[in-house]
């Protein structure tokens, strides 16, 4: 047994087949075979030997026709190593004897060479040991032929173990059959880790490398709790987790029968719980929790995984669908926050050596200002079957507000040219996200109906710590006192001019930040649709007074960790079933 630990980003508890994809997405399948198949598999073998041997050929071919025979040398090398009959021998011993599978055979017999070669220092070696793992590659690609376009076809329930998904992969995981994921990078802010959590499905990023240790069809466990993986547990773990899984099951339970409950504090102080979504499909989870609405669309959702850009019909059918859906509640869209993080393709990673800093969100959408029109006037036009609200994202100043405003005035006076109807009303709002807003919001009560606070991002300025790399995840956290003090400067200015403020970062959907948050004086909270019924369950079982006992403690302590503690230990006071 071996127990390993990432991040926890989706609360729960899974247990299940494992689905291996290794860095570069290939599907790893079982350790072993069954023993009337290693003839065929043998075959296999060959046939994928004799692919990688036709594929060097015709590199080495093309090299030495345009650089000659010098530059060539190197697939001369790999042609050798490929037809090294001992390699084969090798690999076939292990196929025959212990009926392992040819891509797990093909990995052990070519790491260990690489390994040799890596312990072996200097640079000529270093080269060596990553030839070997070109090679390894390009039999397993032959091998295995397939790519991890497969994801979305599972059909079977299994846990994805994976170097890497992309948030538009992760997306396409099916809750039915996926039950959980678990990837070596990736850090606590992630859009992988909140699609994921939107997914509802147990999570664990930044484990670090483990993927040579389970191959498919291997039992593992993921603790979306405390951000843990058990490859090949033992009976009893099994038996302790499976009793967990029993014990949540009935927790959710009890809290469904919260859904036709208002959200509102034993002293009478109604909360607004609103949810955030990134596809239309979600709204019906978030009706099924019993949210007040739609506190975020992250509608730059609809451009991720396709090839061109929406066209105004695609954005609006999905816009009108969701506003539909939830008839007189608020529906906040904010527009496209797109960015290096969430989009393999764009920009170029040459130029955009800090994409958190780069040309990303409303920057983006400024300077492609055709795509954001596109994207305002199928607002607009779903303005008029509900209550719509437009969000723009990552504003940090002034200007950057005021032009967003211009664009969203030509895109209504377009729409009014045309005599197509929109709510002339419609509020309009800003996350709060940046440092400098934080600073400016005295200015920025003026400008705009409403804020949202993204902790998600302000993190991640607050702290200068980026919100996707596990290797700095651990100074990532909402309990740090400048994180909590920056939310509650917004709040203040925010409430003392009369402008309603709410927060749909991932903190507020932690019930460990309830309190706080409520005590600091916050009174609307958007959360991703599975917390709605745990916040709710706080938010039931206190006072105000007691919140703002909670908050002012928290302002007398210095450092995250005993923030949390703190918070932890009032919390599992008033709701001692929650799993901490
Ligand atoms: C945030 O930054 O907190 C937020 C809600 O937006 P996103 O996570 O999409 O950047
Ligand atoms: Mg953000």
């Amino acid at each position: 047994m071996e127990r390993l630990q990432g991040i926890a980003v989706s609360p729960g508890i899974a247990i299940g087949e494992a689905l291996v994809l290794d860095n570069e997405g290939f599907r790893i399948p079982r350790r072993f075979l069954p023993r009337d198949a290693v003839e065929e598999e043998l075959e296999r073998l060959n046939l994928a030997f004799e692919a990688a041997v036709a594929e060097v050929e015709h590199n080495r071919q093309q090299v030495a026709d345009q650089l000659g025979d010098d530059y060539a040398a190197i697939f001369s090398a790999h042609l050798q190593m490929l037809r090294d009959p001992r390699l084969h021998e090798e690999i076939e011993e292990m196929i025959r004897s212990r009926h392992y599978s040819p891509e797990y055979a093909v990995s052990r017999a070519l790491r260990r060479y690489a390994k040799v070669f890596q312990s072996l220092k200097g640079q000529y070696m270093a080269e060596r040991a990553n030839d070997i793992f070109d090679i390894e590659k390009r039999i397993l690609r032959n091998l295995l032929g397939r790519s991890r376009e497969e994801l979305s076809q599972v059909t079977s329930p299994v846990l994805v173990l994976a170097h890497n998904l992309t948030p538009s992969e992760t997306a396409n995981l099916n809750p039915e059959f996926a039950l959980g994921m678990v990837t070596e990078v990736g850090g606590p802010g992630s859009h992988t880790a909140i699609v994921a959590e939107g997914l509802g499905i147990p999570a664990v990023v930044g484990v670090g490398l483990f993927l040579v240790d389970v191959s498919g069809g291997d039992t593992v466990i993921i603790d979306g709790d405390q951000g843990q993986i058990v490859l090949h547990p033992d009976e009893e773990t099994l038996a302790r987790y499976r009793h967990e899984v029993e014990e949540q099951r009935n927790l959710a339970v009890k809290l469904g029968t919260l859904r036709e409950l208002p959200a509102e504090t034993m002293d009478g102080q109604s909360i607004q719980l609103l949810a955030n979504i990134e596809f239309p499909y979600e709204v019906k989870q978030c009706q099924e929790r019993g949210a007040d609405g739609i506190g975020l669309y992250r509608t730059e959702f609809l451009y991720l995984g396709r090839d061109d850009d929406p066209s105004e019909e695609t954005h609006f059918e999905s816009y009108s669908s969701v506003v539909q859906a939830m008839k007189d509640k608020p529906v906040v869209m904010r527009t496209l926050d797109l960015g290096a993080d969430k989009m393999r393709s764009l920009p170029d990673p040459e130029d955009e050596r800090n994409p958190f800093l780069g040309l990303r969100s409303i920057r983006l959408a400024l300077r492609n200002r055709d795509l954001f029109r596109i994207q305002l006037r199928a607002i607009l036009r779903a303005s008029t079957l509900g209550e719509v609200r437009i969000m723009f994202p990552l504003i940090s100043t002034i200007m950057e507000l005021r032009q967003a405003r211009m664009v969203l005035a030509d895109a209504m006076e377009d729409l009014e040219e045309a005599g197509i109807p929109f709510d002339r009303d419609v509020k309009v709002g800003m996350m709060v996200e940046v440092p400098s807003a934080v600073i400016m919001m005295d200015r920025f009560v003026e400008e705009v109906d409403f804020f949202s606070i993204g902790t998600n991002d302000l993190i991640q300025y607050c702290l200068a710590v980026d919100r996707s790399n596990k290797d700095v995840a651990n100074l990532y956290t909402a309990a740090d006192p400048a994180v909590i003090r920056m939310i509650e400067m917004a709040v203040n200015a925010a409430t003392g001019s009369g402008v309603p403020i709410s927060m749909c970062g991932q903190m507020c959907g932690d019930p460990m930040y309830t309190m706080l948050l409520l005590g600091i004086g916050l009174r609307s909270l958007s959360v991703t649709p599975a917390a709605v019924p745990e916040v709710k369950r706080v938010c039931r079982s206190v006072t105000i007074e007691k919140c703002e006992e909670v908050a002012e403690r928290v302002r007398s302590l210095e450092s995250a960790r005993v923030i949390k503690t703190y918070l932890k230990e009032e919390l599992s006071k008033v709701f001692p079933e929650f799993p901490l």
